[in-house]
């Protein structure tokens, strides 16, 4: 099965595209979801967290604080790496069992972080959800509501377009309207198969 990374930086278009791979039958596994997954109550990942940040980073129903949990790591780079090194592991672990119940030609995998945290290796093509920094802006804050300023602090903390660009084996451009994703994502997915011999 052909493992394709997805990524692109914040309001780029990422779940608007995984969508229309989606509509094709396409099976799409969500790291963000893995993430969340893997430190839900009552898994074994959320009480070494306790035991290395403490008991303050669980909510009293006895879930992860994930507020608290983002202040104690935020501007603290060996708290974050900490963090990392927990989390990491084990969303790979997750991501290695959903792809053994799969059974298709190619799958998704959303990685908004993939260049980032090096995970090129996880995929066997990175395909890129790439439009200008300045759409990224108004549609992100469109979207949360937030203004863009507070959009372009994470832009900043995320690699640059072109970072990503140089490292991508496959580009879907959303700088237009949104009705020629569909005949992109279209493309792809017959590419995507022809390669499978599907
Ligand atoms: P990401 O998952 O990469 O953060 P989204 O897919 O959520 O990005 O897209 C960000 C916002 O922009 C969403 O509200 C989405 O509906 C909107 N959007 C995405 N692509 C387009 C487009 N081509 N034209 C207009 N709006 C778009």
């Amino acid at each position: 099965m052909l493992r394709v990374g997805l990524t692109g930086g914040i309001g780029s278009g990422k779940t608007t595209v995984c969508q229309h791979f989606a509509a094709l039958a396409t099976p799409i596994i969500d790291t963000d979801e893995l993430a969340r997954e893997v430190v839900a109550k009552g898994e074994p990942l959320l009480e070494a967290l306790k035991a290395d940040f403490g008991p303050s980073i669980l909510t009293p129903a006895g879930t992860l604080d994930r507020t608290a949990m983002r202040e104690q790591v935020f501007a603290n780079k060996e708290k974050l790496a900490l963090l990392e090194q927990h989390l990491h592991p084990a969303i790979r672990t997750r991501l290695q069992q959903c792809l053994a119940t799969l059974k298709a030609p190619y799958v998704i995998i959303a990685i908004p972080l993939l260049i980032e945290k090096g995970w090129q290796a996880m995929v066997d093509r990175v395909l890129v959800v790439d439009c200008s920094e300045q759409q990224q802006l108004e549609r992100a804050s469109r979207r949360d509501r937030c203004p863009p300023e507070q959009v372009r602090q994470i832009m900043m903390q995320q690699c640059t377009r072109q970072q990503r660009l140089a490292v991508a084996d496959d580009i879907i451009h959303n700088d237009g309207a949104s009705e020629s994703l569909a005949s992109q994502v279209a493309k792809l997915h017959r590419r995507y198969l022809e390669q499978q011999g599907a």
